[in-house]
This record gives C-alpha cells, structure tokens and sequence, in this order.
C-alpha cells in the first residue's frame, strides 16, 4: 500500500487515505480495492479562448470520471485559479461516495478549470464554457456523465453547456447538465438544495446530541450558494447565527446576526463586510468561535491539523468538499465534536440534481413542495443509515459514510464483474 504524507494538503491524498481506512475495516478484496481506489478516467484540456481585448489566452480544464458502476458520471464542474487536477481527482471519487451514501443511481466525476472568473467578463466565460463543454463533449451526457455547478459556476453557465451540447446533438438535450435554470429544464428547489440538506441534517445532529432546549448558536464559513443558504434557512428555523465570513473576512455577533438583512446588505455590498452592529474577525477566527455547531461551507483543507484543537464547536456540519484534514479528524474525534461528513452533509445539492434529471427525461415536472420533501425524506433517512453504522462498527461518522458508500459501490462492481 502507498503511503501518503501529504494529506493534510492534498486532497487527493486525504481521499485515499480515508478509502483505505473504510476499505480496511471492510475487508474489501484486493481487486475490489484496487478497482476503485483509482477513477476510470482523467481528461485534460486545453481550452483555446478569444479574449474581449483581441489576446488569444489558454485555460487548462479537467474532467476526471471515477466511477460508472452504479450510473451515470455525476458532478459539478468548478472555476478557480488554484484547481489542480489531483483536487478535480479526489472531487470526482467524493462525488462516488457521495451519490452512494444518499443512494442515487449515479456513479461521481468532477470537472475544473484553471481560471478566475471575477477578472473574467461575461462574454470570456461564456467562449470558455463553450468551448470546454465542445472538448470533453464525446464524455458527457445524459447516460453517461452529467455535470452541475460548484464553485464559481452557476445556472447560467449550466445553461451554456446545455446548449452547446444540445447544438452538436442537433435537439435540446436538457438531461446533460443538472443546476439549470428552472425555465430551461431545472427543478424548483435545485438553487437551494445543498443548503437544505445541511439544515435537514445538522437539525438530525442537534435532536441526537439533545441539544433541542434552546436555538444552537452556529458560525459559517463561507457565503456562496451553499453557505448563505445554509445561514437563510438555520436562521428561518429559529438558529443563532453567530458569525459568517466570504472570501474578504468575517463578521461576528454573539447576539446573533439578521440574516434576512444580511442578504439585502450583501446584495447590494457585494461582502458581507461592514454589516452594521457586528465585530469585523478573520475567515481563520470564524472557525474558532464559541458556538455549538460549526458549518464550514467555503472550499477544503480549512480545518487542519494546527487549527482542530481550537475548535469549539459541538457539531462540525461540513457544507464544503474536503473542509477537514485527516490529521484534524484525529483530534476532533479525540474532544467529542460529532461530525456530520462532507458526503453526509452537502449531499442534498446531487440528491435534487438527481431529481432534476429524473424530470428531464420524463418531461414532467414536480411542484417545490414535493422536492423538498423526498429532499428531507432522503436526507434523513442517509443520516440515520450513516450513524447507524458508526455505531454498529465502532467507528467515526466519516468512516461510516465512506464504509456505507465503499460497500454499496463494491457490490454493484461485483455482481457487474470485470470486462475484459
Ligand atoms: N457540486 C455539487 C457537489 O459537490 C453538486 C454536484 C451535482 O449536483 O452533480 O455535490
């Protein structure tokens, strides 16, 4: 087995490292284990784009495909000048795991491109969508690989792939992608899916831990989509948000913070910055903070091995891919901080995409009410089958998560067998 030293910064490598821990206690065969520790696919593009000021400039994309054994390829596709593709690799084996705990019929792949988007106009990142969806086109598909946004990438991008695809296929192929706007073949309740699986979650955690006698307190790292709709709806059922931050720094109120009026602020501010009647702190000291429940929802690697034993939230509900360093699971686990794990916690965003495509290749389209509701009802029911099996096997609730999704993957790769 390769050792890996580098886990607290590589992603790639805390994957693995995890995959072993499960694959270990699982007793996964030696070809079981082999076949899926690694994806089935990595494609690296170049993508030719015309600048507005005339310069031809080259961006480095990556579609990597881990596994297809229970479905179609399913994952997000992400813009940020530092994705690399051994992060894009460790995505894409997350997003496997991930649809296999919420048990959705889809294998996981995650895509990235080299790239900063707020220096980018409109115009470039559509050229750049356009011509990355025309060179991994033969990959994707609604039977075969089926992206969706994640950081930096929206409804509007999800509707240029769409039709880019849908240009070459010569029809509209609406399945392709997940994440699209409702008028174009979106579901109602997509938008606001991943936060709500948080909230479904962490209110699972809380009624566990019997935390329910008062509003738990909870700071937010993080403000995109995922982070302040996790703070909009903690703070419609009643939660104390303590303290949120974006990428300029974070603000702090231990009264707690409006965040109805949090939103209208940000909307027109642009950072939530200079929100009156709260103390300005750093990203770093938002983890820190007294609360009960912590829900990092930023991007990976924020919770490590230096920071863990400052941490003094009761519940870590990790709304980010990868927040938390293997090193820093160590510690957590050592001072009771129950964990609500990546693939457990943001599962909601795949589970409605899920829905999403279920709808586009039925051409019938579901009422919010009815989403949201087998949303929670999925939610629920994969906490409970991911604590269930933390305690039937002793083990933490981040190795239980990876053993429930190994093991559902592992029996599919052996009754499908190996081609050869
Ligand atoms: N990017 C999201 C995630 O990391 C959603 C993926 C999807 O809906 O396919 O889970």
């Amino acid at each position: 087995m390769e050792q890996f030293t580098d886990t607290e910064t590589n992603l790639f490598s805390a994957m693995v490292y995890r995959f072993d821990v499960a694959a270990q206690k699982l007793n996964l065969g030696e070809g079981l284990y082999k076949f899926l520790r690694y994806p089935t696919r990595e494609i690296s593009v170049y993508v030719p784009v015309l600048l507005d000021d005339g310069r031809l400039e080259i961006f480095k994309g990556f579609r990597v495909q881990h596994s297809f054994a229970r479905g179609p390829c399913k994952g997000g596709i992400r813009y940020a000048p530092d994705v690399t593709l051994d992060e894009i690799k460790a995505l894409a084996a997350e997003m496997t795991w991930k649809c296999a705990v919420v048990n959705i019929p889809f294998g996981g792949a995650k895509g990235g491109i080299i790239c900063d988007p707020p220096k980018m106009t409109p115009g470039e990142l559509e050229r750049l969508t356009r011509r990355y969806t025309a060179q991994i086109l033969e990959f994707i598909g609604p039977e075969t690989d089926v992206p969706a946004p994640d950081i930096n990438t929206n409804e509007q991008v999800m509707a240029w792939i769409m039709d880019t695809y849908s240009m070459h296929a010569r029809r509209t192929v609406t399945a392709v992608v997940t994440g699209k706007p409702v008028e174009l073949g979106g579901s109602a309740g997509r938008r606001e899916a991943t936060g709500r699986g948080i909230l479904v979650t962490a209110r699972e955690a809380i009624k566990k831990l019997d935390m329910t006698s008062k509003p738990p307190t909870v700071a937010i790292q993080g403000f995109g989509n995922v982070g302040s709709t996790a703070a909009r709806l903690m703070h419609a059922d009643g939660y104390k948000i303590v303290a949120v931050s974006d990428i300029h720094g974070g603000i702090y109120n231990p009264a707690g913070i409006n965040i109805t009026e949090l939103l209208a602020f940000t909307g027109k501010n642009k950072t939530v910055l200079g929100f009156p009647n709260t103390e300005r702190i750093s990203n770093a000291e938002v983890l820190e903070l007294p609360c009960d429940m912590l829900v990092p929802s930023a991007t990976e690697n924020q919770i490590h091995a230096k920071n863990a034993p400052n941490i003094k939230a009761r519940i870590l509900c990790e709304g980010a891919n990868g927040p938390t360093t293997p090193q820093a699971d160590v510690i957590l686990q050592e001072n009771g901080v129950f964990l609500v794990p990546d693939i457990l916690a943001n599962a909601g965003g795949v589970t409605v995409s899920y829905f999403e495509w279920v709808q586009d290749r039925y051409g019938y389209f579901w009422r919010e009410e009815d989403v949201t509701s087998r949303l929670h009802e999925t939610m629920i029911r994969s906490f409970h089958e991911v604590v269930g099996f933390a305690e039937k096997f002793k083990v933490d609730n981040r190795t239980a998560a990876y053993m429930l999704a190994i093991d559902r993957v592992a029996h599919v790769v052996k009754m499908r067998g190996y081609y050869a």
